[in-house]
């Protein structure tokens, strides 16, 4: 199961001199491009321009996975999306479709090819 996400790896760090500190956190506001927009209730609030978006964590969730080309564990996805905690991450990770692997803190989760 591994396996055939190693044999997908892009390398993309290497190709293009990436480290993980030029990704950016935080999920970006569709309507005016800033970021972070923060979990509320019911929805994404942009801070800037007030706009709320019930989606555009999932675009930022699909932006790790395509940057990053590896799993998210649910602290990682705390730090990425700028939550407040993890249980917060997983639950939302739990809405996505993706493949579990590993359980408890090791938990991780992958875009299913
Ligand atoms: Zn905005």
């Amino acid at each position: 199961m591994l396996h055939s996400h190693e044999d997908l790896h892009l390398d993309l760090f290497k190709t293009y001199d990436l480290t993980h500190d030029d990704i950016h956190v935080g999920v970006i506001c569709k309507d005016c491009g800033s970021r972070p927009m923060v979990k509320k209730r019911n929805g994404w609030l942009c801070p800037d321009c007030t706009s709320i978006d019930k989606n555009s964590w999932k675009l930022a969730v699909d932006d790790w996975f395509y940057i990053m080309n590896e799993g998210i564990t649910a602290k990682t996805c705390q730090h990425f999306l700028q939550l407040d905690s993890r249980h917060q991450a997983k639950r939302l990770l739990a809405q996505l479709p993706l493949e579990i692997v590993g359980e408890n803190i090791k938990t991780t989760y992958f875009r299913k090819e």
